[in-house]
């Protein structure tokens, strides 16, 4: 590890000093699964406290951690992410449709489109290269390998000024920068404000989605919180952001994914060939309504996310105390927040199953729960499996009939406690 996490108590945009209003504790690092051997070593823990600021709205965490502490180092001194974004079908039709309304609204022949944190291409791979250029921004040699092997030009670093300037002068400036769940974990949003300034076209785009926080705020989903997300974006914090930059929000668009997500479009004040979309007020007046400016919507939160705790643990000791087995149904990162913050450990759930098979045999961090292939729950018959990548819940219940079908219920933790089907 090559630093250390930083924690402060003003606002990482505009300094202001910060409410808090969630602490869920100290937590390991969501994605630090630990190997066998090292289940006895000590862990590293940070307290994940969460704040508003009251001057331009950014609900932020208190303690960034440095991506070198969950982009792991390998042997060869290469950084590695555990998520591949292209496993889930459901997340490449998204970003195909994504790229094919870029495609069809903002690109012109030889454009190029920029994609910063673009892991293993799902959404360049859907850009016609013999009309565009790509190019990927990602600092993870594992993932952007494969985005390479997919024939995606693919620049392993993370995006600072310098590398923004490089690529311009390489490549030249880009008509649409695209991001997707990348943004929100970028510590200087300053910093990559510059960046994006060097890089677009007088009249090029800026798009990236995000969770959304009113719908975390409104489904309880405190697990969106974890070290890697430093930012949970509304219209209003978008807004301030951007126009320190003479930018301004010209559409924003709901995306059901990710448990909910919004889509921005950004472009320059200057450009005036881009009309504002009625979305953009829409938006803004329904966040108004419900107090993201001045601090209501985070009221009732704290306590709806203790009652939402409380339910699941009566739910599970309940079930335990019946005889019944729980075992977790994918290892996503979510999943220790609500394992650690409820302190879940393997004798409420026996294991956990994953298709990724570099996350077979670890263990999740803190808890020490072990992560078992899809095989193993399918020979199992456990009574019931907690679903910790819940916003995946259609497409696991279609894929998992047989164990429906042999009894097995699915238990998801969100919005509210409930046992499917
Ligand atoms: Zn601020």
């Amino acid at each position: 590890m090559t630093q250390n996490p930083i924690t402060s108590d003003n606002c990482k945009i505009c300094d202001k000093e910060l409410i808090k209003f969630l602490s869920l504790g100290q937590m390991p690092i969501a994605n630090a699964l630990v190997k066998k051997e090292d289940l006895s070593k000590k862990e590293f823990f940070y307290p994940l406290d969460i704040g508003f600021c009251p001057s331009c709205y950014t609900v932020q965490m208190f303690t960034i951690i440095p991506y070198e502490m969950y982009l792991r180092l390998d042997e060869n001194q290469k950084r590695n992410y555990v998520f591949f974004s292209s496993t889930s079908e459901v997340m490449k039709q998204h970003f195909k449709e994504w790229a094919d309304e870029i495609d069809k609204s903002y690109l012109k022949q030889d454009s190029l489109v920029i994609d910063i944190g673009s892991n293993d291409g799902i959404l360049l791979q859907n850009f016609n290269k013999n009309k565009f250029k790509v190019l990927g921004i990602e600092p993870a040699h594992n993932v952007a390998e494969v985005a390479r092997s997919k024939g995606i030009n693919t620049i392993t670093d993370y995006i600072t000024e310098t590398i923004a300037k490089e690529v311009v002068n390489k490549f030249g400036k880009a008509r649409v920068i695209a991001s997707a769940n990348v943004i929100l974990n970028i510590a200087d949003l300053n910093e990559l404000m510059r960046c994006i300034n060097i890089l677009l076209e007088e009249e090029g785009i800026f798009t990236f989605e995000d969770p959304y926080l009113p719908v975390i705020l409104e489904n309880n989903t405190y697990d969106q919180f974890y070290d890697e997300h430093i930012y949970y974006f509304t219209a209003h914090s978008i807004k301030n952001l951007v126009e320190r930059y003479n930018m301004e929000i010209f559409d924003a668009k709901f995306q059901n994914v990710h448990g909910g997500s919004m889509r921005f479009y950004v472009k320059r004040k200057s450009n005036k060939n881009i009309k504002i979309s009625e979305n953009v007020n829409t938006i803004l007046k329904k966040e108004k309504d419900i107090g993201i400016d001045s601090g209501k919507a985070y009221q009732s939160f704290n306590k709806n996310v203790q009652q939402n705790k409380n339910d699941l643990i009566v739910l599970l000791k309940k079930l335990k105390s019946e005889g019944k087995r729980i075992v977790g149904y994918g290892a996503a990162s979510k999943g220790t927040i609500v394992t650690n913050f409820c302190k879940l450990t393997p004798s409420i759930i026996d294991y956990i199953s994953d298709n990724t098979p570099a996350k077979q045999g670890l263990y999740y961090p803190g808890v020490h729960i072990p992560i078992v292939t899809p095989e193993k729950f399918h020979e199992d018959n456990s009574d019931y499996a907690l679903v910790f990548a819940w916003n995946h819940i259609k497409e696991i219940m279609n894929k998992e009939q047989d164990y429906i079908n042999k009894g097995g219920k699915f238990i998801i933790p969100f919005p509210n406690v409930q046992i499917l089907p």
